[in-house]
């Protein structure tokens, strides 16, 4: 039996990932959940799993939670805040942590759980941007596992078993492209949110959704990639795959290519990191290509999906680089879910950030959520110069 806990467990990867343990009731047994805002689904979580405890975002939810909890059989604690997340994520017994926070808010729920000495199923990628070097040396010294959850690196996972990471010529990303794959730049000048919230393949949270459209989710999968499995960033390319059907592939030196297929389904790769080296059974529909008939590739267009260009310019440029990045593209994506900016003004917020920012190397992670601070408030500035200009 592995004992789990789910930080996020309210959101599309932290009910996926209960999905999987509810058929696995002999392997799993959740005892601890974090959700952020939604009660609602966490009361039914708690009456469901009977979680030993459970951390929500402030004060007020966990009063508001308790007061829902009062006629609830379960026993389970309600804790808050930092604090909180910091012992769902470091709860005695649990031996797997799912970390499935979006944005920065899970990097340090996440350095908990490792520092704890838990293994990690790593859906947060933005704890690898952010501090990669020091999650992954954290994880060396408490000889704890990262086992990725995304779809592609769950992938890249699969297909380095049983090779020597020497041997590995490049790896290959696969992206659908988002739903304005085959828009030019002229059209995406005005995309709505609802556009930009119509992934063509997978269901998933409202930042990933918006992420995946301007494809910097991508770029952010690029500098996770390049720290899950220790790659020069310049061996790692991006390639467009409408069809979703191919998660992801190794190009070795002696030109052979080992891909990972199936349907586009979350709970595949999370079940994998639950599992691994194990395979459970029926967790994805199976795979039938026949009936799929075609799979298409593409080149990126790094001019029209800057994003992805910025990316790569901050994985290349290191330190505290990524980290800026990646809180200028939230405060860019928050913006445009308010109906501040225009999808064409997010590259332009990350970059005009970017510039601005010169990187060091972070020696600590109060260095990464300073960085992460100064390009909340450059971005924050750009945005209001933008929204006064439009
Ligand atoms: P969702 O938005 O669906 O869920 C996010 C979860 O985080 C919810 O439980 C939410 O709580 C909680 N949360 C949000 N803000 C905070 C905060 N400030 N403090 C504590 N908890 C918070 O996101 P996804 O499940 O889509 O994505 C989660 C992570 O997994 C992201 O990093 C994403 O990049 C990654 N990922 C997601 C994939 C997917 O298919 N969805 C695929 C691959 C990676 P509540 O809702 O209760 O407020």
């Amino acid at each position: 039996m592995k004992n789990i806990a789910i930080l996020g467990s309210t959101g599309s990867i932290g009910v996926s990932s209960l999905d999987v343990i509810v058929k696995n009731p002999t392997r799993y047994k959740v005892l601890a959940l974090s959700a952020g805002k939604n009660l609602k689904l966490l009361k039914e979580q708690i009456d469901r799993f009977n979680p030993e405890i459970v951390s929500v975002l402030n004060q007020d939810y966990a009063d508001q939670l308790i007061d829902m909890l009062k006629h609830s059989p379960s026993a389970t604690k309600v804790v808050w805040g930092e604090e909180g997340y910091r012992e769902v994520a470091s709860l005695n017994g649990v031996h797997m942590v799912i970390s499935a926070i979006v944005g920065a808010a899970g990097l340090l729920p996440t350095i908990e759980a490792i520092d704890a000495g838990k293994d990690i199923a790593l859906a947060n990628k933005e704890t690898m941007v952010m501090a990669g070097r020091l999650v992954v040396e954290k994880a060396k010294t408490k000889g704890i596992d990262i086992l990725p959850v995304d779809s592609e690196h769950g992938a890249i996972f699969q297909c380095l078993v049983g090779h020597n990471r020497k041997d590995i010529k490049k790896i290959i990303l696969t992206a659908s492209g988002g739903p304005f794959f085959k828009m030019s730049q002229e059209e995406m000048k005005n995309v709505t949110l609802d556009d930009a919230l119509k992934h063509p393949n997978w269901d998933m949270g409202t930042k990933i959704t918006i992420d995946s459209a301007s494809m910097m989710n991508k770029g952010l999968e690029v500098i996770e990639a390049k720290w899950l499995f220790d790659v020069d960033v310049d061996k790692i390319d991006v390639l467009i795959h409408p069809q979703s059907i191919i998660h992801s592939m190794v190009e070795y030196n002696d030109g052979s290519v080992i891909a990972q297929l199936g349907v586009p389904d979350m709970r595949g790769p999370i079940a994998y990191a639950l599992s691994y080296p194990d395979r459970l059974s029926d967790v994805i529909s199976p795979l039938d290509l026949c009936k799929i008939g075609t799979l298409e590739f593409y080149p990126p267009d790094f001019d029209k999906f800057r994003n992805l260009k910025l990316a790569y310019r901050a994985a290349r440029a290191g330190g505290t680089m990524p980290a800026v990045l990646n809180a200028a593209n939230e405060i860019a994506v928050e913006e445009f879910i308010k109906g501040r900016i225009g999808f064409i003004d997010l590259p332009r917020i990350v970059e005009e950030t970017i510039d601005a920012h010169v990187p060091t190397e972070p020696k600590s992670v109060k260095a990464v959520l300073d960085a992460d601070r100064w390009g909340r408030i450059k971005a924050a500035e750009i945005t209001e110069r933008i929204t006064i200009n439009h």
